[in-house]
Formats: C-alpha cells, structure tokens, sequence
C-alpha cells in the first residue's frame, strides 16, 4: 500500500525514546516529567469506591458535575474567575487531548499558528493535523525569552491562534502578568486565538505568583487554559486534565472532543472530585512541595561541573554542561545515559532549527533518595 503519511517528520516522541532507553539500561529516569511517588491515599481509596460503587459507565461528555463544580471553584480561588459549569469547563483526556481538540476545532487549513520553540512536541503535529501551518519563533538561550517584537511582525491575517505555555516545559521559564498584557495588545486589531499550556500553574517558585490566562479579562475571551489533574495529583497515569474557554469557543473544542474521546473515564473523575472537596487545601502546597524539591536537588549538585539558573517554574530543572563539554546536547544526553546512568531530555529536539545549546532538562519530581542517587552520579561528569 502506498500510505502518504500526513505527519512524516513526527518520529517516536524523545519523551517515549529516552524512557525506554532508561529502562533498557538501568538508568535513573529524570527525562519523562512524572513522580516516582504515589498520588495521596486517600485519592486511590476514593477510585475504589467509585469503582466498586457501580460508577463503571460512561461520564457525561462533557465532565462530571461534581468535577467541573470543584475546577470552577479552584478557578475562582485562583485567578478570581468561576467559569460557568455547563459552558466553559470542559474534561478531557489529559491536557494533550485539550490541546489537539482545542487545535483541531479551532484552526481551519492554511491558517497559521504562532508556536514559540522550543515548543511542547504535541503542539505542531496536532496544528498539521488540522492542515495548519506552524510558524515557529525562537526562544533564544540562555534565558529563552519570548521577543514580542518578533511575535508582533509574525502576525499575518492567516493568524489563528498563538500557543503559550507557562511555566515552560521544558525550559522552566513563566511569563509575567504584563507581558500577557502585551500580547493581548498586539492581539487586539486581529481574530487570533490563544491556547494558554499551564499545567505547572501551582509549581512556580521564590514567591512568584502564575499569571493566568483564566484571569486575563481581555485574553481569556479569546483563550482556552489548558490544564492537568495528572500534574497536580501526581497521577500523570490517570490521564484527566481539562479545557476552559468561553462558551462560543468551548462550543467548537467540544464538538471535536465529543468525537475524539467521547468521555473521559466515569470514576475517575469522581474520586478528583470528592478528592478536591475533602482536601481543598491539597493544590496550595504544591509550589512550597516543589521548591523544596528542586532546592534539594540544586544542593546535591553543588560540587558538580554543571551550572544552573534555578527553574522558576515547573518540576524541571535545566542544568548547563558548557564547563564539561562542547558537544551537542543530543550527544551529551546519550553520554549522561550510559556513563553515568542518568535519563534527561535534550532541548534541540523542541525546535524546528534548534541554535547551539548547552543544557539538558532534569525531572526533580522523585524522592529524596533517587534525587541523592541521581546527583551522586551526575556529580562524577
Ligand atoms: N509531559 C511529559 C514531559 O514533559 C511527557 C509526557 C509524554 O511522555 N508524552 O516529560
């Protein structure tokens, strides 16, 4: 058969190909972003008696109410806006599957969409699934900050849509409350859209505050906040995020997901639910959790060859090998694999024409014990 692939350049994701190749060799896996420790007990107890309760069919397409009630409520405890139940809050198949429905209802063939690399791997194959066209802007390192000049110049009348994400996976930086103000700005004169990626919305650091586009009067009319149950329960497995937009986009996001994934797994959603009701308290300590996490890390690293700015977001750390090496950081992963036993993520991999970058992503959601582990080793490089 002759299959034109409609995505040739997507191989497998590098999340995907350094995990297995950590499994292959026995390494420490600080690449693929999820925890080495459990979502809270109390959670998984919750599952079991939704479970054995009978809750074993299909959700309502849209959420549940009882979870669409306690994310507005979050929302409002937030960013000061409680999006209405039934026409903004929609459940989804973790935040990647808000994404591409978001995309895919939202940009129509040969429409552009303003993507800032690096960028999250899911978003330029879901803007080709919809025949978009991804127009990528260069973060540039060391501090890849977002240049709205260039974001300005970029704006054609085939603009659709901007994709942000922050905190930034995975280059750890957040975008400031007035540099949103200024996208809205140069937004203003066009029917662009924006998708804002803020699944680390509560790990952010050193007593910074996340801007979201939840809160943003002018933004939010013409956004969609994606988030995770997967970041903030430490349950990356359960695959439960969700999609909150006004109701004229929401429309659109949900006749795509109606038909992607229908519904998103019933008793799930219930024990999130209870979860957040009986411990409302649970996404306030996560910056402080986090900090600790990434500070603790840091220290350990202290004798090591590597330098660092300390993420201001996230649950990753970039950590810099320019005093080590020259190679690419491709390559230097691969040697940090299999000398030292220790899974990262390369940057280069995010951008379409990547520049010449000295640092690798770290994961420093796990344990005291696989951090000691992980900084013992990356110490002898
Ligand atoms: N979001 C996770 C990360 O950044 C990866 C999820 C995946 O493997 N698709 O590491």
């Amino acid at each position: 058969m002759n299959i034109r692939s409609k995505l040739p350049h997507i191989g497998t994701t590098i999340f995907t190909v350094m995990t297995n190749r950590a499994r292959e060799l026995g390494a420490i896996n600080l690449a693929q972003g999820f925890p080495d420790y459990d979502a809270p007990t109390r959670l998984k107890d919750l599952l079991a008696l939704h479970v054995a309760a009978g809750q074993n069919q299909y959700a309502p397409m849209i959420g549940v109410a009882e979870l669409r009630e306690q994310i507005a409520l979050k929302l409002g405890a937030s960013y000061g806006r409680v999006p209405n139940l039934d026409s903004e809050i929609t459940v989804t198949l973790g935040a990647t599957e808000a994404i591409f429905s978001a995309v895919v209802s939202l940009v129509h063939p040969g429409e552009e969409v303003i993507l800032f690399d690096p960028s999250y791997d899911s978003y330029a194959p879901a803007v080709i699934s919809a025949g978009g066209r991804p127009i990528h802007i260069p973060l540039d390192p060391p501090k890849f900050q977002i240049d709205w000049d260039r974001v300005r110049a970029a704006i054609t009348p085939r603009t659709r849509l901007v994709m942000i994400n922050t905190p930034h996976n995975p280059v750890t930086t957040v975008i400031p409350r007035k540099e949103l103000d200024i996208l809205a700005e140069i937004l203003r004169p066009t029917d662009a859209l924006v998708i804002s990626d803020e699944v680390y919305e509560h790990m952010i650091y050193d007593g910074a505050r996340h801007a979201s586009i939840v809160e943003h009067p002018e933004l939010y009319e013409r956004g969609v906040g994606v988030f995770s149950f997967g970041k903030t329960m430490h349950a990356t497995g359960w695959r439960v995020g969700y999609a909150v937009a006004p109701p004229d986009i929401t429309r659109e996001i949900r006749r795509v997901h109606q038909f992607n994934t229908f519904s998103i797994a019933h008793p799930l959603q219930l024990a999130i639910a209870d979860f957040l009701k009986e411990v409302p308290e649970h996404n306030a300590g996560l910056g402080a959790f986090y900090q600790a996490k990434r500070d603790r890390f840091l220290e350990l690293l202290r004798n090591s060859s590597f330098s660092w700015t300390p993420a201001a977001g996230s649950y990753f750390q970039l950590l810099d090998f320019s005093a080590i090496t020259r190679q690419s950081d491709v390559d230097f992963a691969d040697r940090v694999l299999r000398e030292a036993g220790v899974a990262s993520i390369p940057i280069s991999p995010f951008y379409v024409s990547p520049p010449k970058l000295s640092v690798l992503r770290f994961c420093f959601a796990k344990n005291d014990s696989t951090l000691e582990e992980a900084a013992e080793r990356l110490c002898k490089l």
